[in-house]
């Protein structure tokens, strides 16, 4: 009989025969066991297939990305820390150094620092492009360009693009396309199913749904390039934990739900808020009066709900004014959850004023357009 100590150290007994839940079960694993030298000298044919090590990961992260993979419909999921990492992992897996980028001109933030800062100092290239250049887009193509980013609508302006347009010109061009599709998860729209090789959502956002996680993914149909996604995020060290993965597999059955109402009463909200005094415009896709409604409609199934406006006041003082006499909607960043949130950003020049982002959440829909509409009184009196 071996000491107390010796045994309190054996592993535990696996799922017990008979046992079945409707709630994937979370393992936790840095080291995966093999069952001989054989299997142990061979591990790396099963990563991103089979259980090699748990950065590779377990049944948990596996759960996940084949919902995801569902979700995108088809192909493969990778998971990765955040949505900026699925941002990373792209660029890291696919350019070499002398390679250029085109970045639309407005686009997530952080997607235009890291390709100038960071990929920039490794050789590559990066310029922008207009938003709405849809086939045009070849005209800014140079011979090594390499990557397109899309990202429609984009953030915080929310403008949309002629994404297929675009990926049947860079497809011409040898070129490959990614795109952020935070704003509309691929119930919405699906990327994979209009040319673009490599789609991303920050999990983050709508299918964690809570605020308290942080995670990304990127999907493609390929499964070449599933691997060099797989053996470049192995590389990064780019790991996610199982209990974030829970997390996410948590957010996904009411994923459509969510959406819907999201969706509903956001365009309830912008509805309201058309041809506002206060406003000097308003940004929401889902609105016929919005410049982009038309490809939105052509191309996207449902609505989010996030929207933007500009006030006729330019001075900080009336941004500050309306956030603090709003009751339902929180100062802070990020979005996609259950709670309604607003965010400020400047436009591209300080005396144009300021930029108003709102999340609509899953409060009451004539409690969140009154807020809005009380608040914006104050602005108007
Ligand atoms: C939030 C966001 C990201 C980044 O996601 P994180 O998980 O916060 O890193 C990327 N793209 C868009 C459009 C976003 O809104």
């Amino acid at each position: 009989m071996a000491d107390i100590a010796t045994e309190l150290l054996q592993p535990p007994e696996h799922i017990p025969a008979g046992f079945a839940s409707l709630s994937q079960g979370v393992f936790h694993a840095s080291t995966i066991l093999f069952p001989d030298v054989a299997s142990f000298l061979t591990r790396q044919e099963q990563a991103g297939v089979g259980y090699s090590y748990g950065q590779n990961g377990t049944p948990t992260h596996y759960a996940l990305m084949e919902k995801l993979a569902q979700l995108e419909g088809g192909g493969h999921a990778v998971l990765v820390p955040s949505g900026l990492a699925a941002i990373t992992l792209v660029s890291s897996c696919v350019l070499s150094h002398g390679d250029h980028v085109l970045l639309p001109a407005a686009v997530y933030g952080p997607t235009v620092d890291v390709t100038r800062e960071l990929f920039g100092k490794w050789g590559v290239r990066c310029s922008t492009y207009p938003n709405d250049a849809g086939v045009g887009i070849a005209q800014f193509f140079e011979p090594r360009t390499r990557l397109v980013w899309v990202e429609s609508p984009a953030s915080n302006s929310l403008e949309m693009q002629d994404v297929p347009a675009i990926a049947a010109a860079a497809r011409a061009h040898g070129a490959l396309v990614a795109m952020d599709n935070t704003w509309a998860t691929p119930l919405g729209f699906r990327p994979l199913d209009h040319g673009v090789d490599f789609s991303i959502q920050a999990l983050t956002k709508y299918v964690g749904g809570h605020s308290d996680l942080l995670m990304g993914s990127v999907a493609v149909r390929d499964a070449d390039r599933y691997r060099q996604l797989r053996d470049t995020a192995e590389l990064l060290g780019y790991y996610v934990s199982p209990d974030e993965c829970f997390l996410a597999l948590r957010g996904l059955p009411t994923l459509a739900l969510r959406l819907e109402r999201h969706y509903a009463s956001a365009l309830k909200l912008a509805q309201a808020l058309e041809g506002h005094p206060a406003l000097a415009s308003l940004h929401y896709p889902p609105l016929p009066s919005d410049p982009g409604h038309a490809l939105w409609q052509r191309d996207f199934k449902l609505g989010s709900g996030l929207l933007s406006f500009t006030l006729r006041k330019r001075e900080l003082a009336a941004v500050e004014k309306f956030v603090a006499a709003l009751r339902y909607f929180r100062l802070g960043n990020s979005w996609g959850a259950v709670h309604s949130l607003v965010a400020v950003s400047p436009l591209r020049a300080p005396q144009q004023g300021w930029l108003v982002r709102l999340h609509v959440g899953l409060e009451d829909a004539d409690d969140l357009m009154n807020d809005v509409l009380q608040a914006l009184a104050g602005l108007t009196q």
